[in-house]
């Protein structure tokens, strides 16, 4: 039971971390080894503000371009989007731009957006200079924010972060 259903979907290029984002946030567990998302997959997690029940169900979804058709065909119902890229790999931050474009064509212009960097604990591999991220993401008005599925750092915030701009969003009772 809850009060109110936020769907959320995940984006970002295939390998960025964004199974690993969720298995952490939803089951507290990490893997090294890469299982290739088929489709779309589901977790479900509630949070809980001000009395206000929220459940959280967040498909997580495949980069490989065969399935941007059928995900994008659900990006309407979404009330929110975490885009993902990798810190350590320079295309998948290039990528960026595809999957914000991709969103603003098929979503609903009232969805929320937040752009997560994962693999933040690969300080010596990083590739994606932090200050130029969060000029591009000031720019956009999209909040950022850089994360460790391995490490867990900052996985909560995500889900906080998604959390108040869904919360934001609802009729003062
Ligand atoms: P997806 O294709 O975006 O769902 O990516 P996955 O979650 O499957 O992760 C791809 C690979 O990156 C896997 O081998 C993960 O173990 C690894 N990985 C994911 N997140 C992190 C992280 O925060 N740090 C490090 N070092 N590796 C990660
Ligand atoms: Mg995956």
């Amino acid at each position: 039971n809850y009060d109110y259903l936020c769907k959320l979907i995940v984006v970002g290029d295939a390998g960025v971390g964004k199974s690993s984002i969720l298995s952490r946030f939803a089951d507290n567990t990490f893997d090294e080894s890469y299982l290739a998302t088929i489709g779309v997959d589901f977790k479900i997690s509630k949070i809980e503000r001000n009395g206000i029940t929220i459940k959280l169900q967040i498909w997580d979804t495949a980069g490989q371009e065969r399935f941007r058709t059928i995900i994008s065909n659900h990006y309407r119902g979404a009330q929110g989007f975490i885009i993902v890229y990798d810190v350590t790999n320079a295309q998948s931050f290039e990528n960026i731009k595809v999957w914000l474009d991709s969103i603003d064509r098929n979503a609903n212009e009232n969805a929320k957006k937040l752009l997560v960097g994962n693999k933040c604990d690969l300080t010596s591999s990083r590739v994606v200079d932090q200050t130029a991220v969060q000029k591009f993401a000031d720019s956009l008005h999209i909040p950022y924010v850089e994360v460790s599925a391995k490490s867990s750092a900052n996985i909560e915030q995500v889900f906080e972060i998604m959390g108040n701009e869904f919360m934001s969003t609802l009729p003062l009772t």
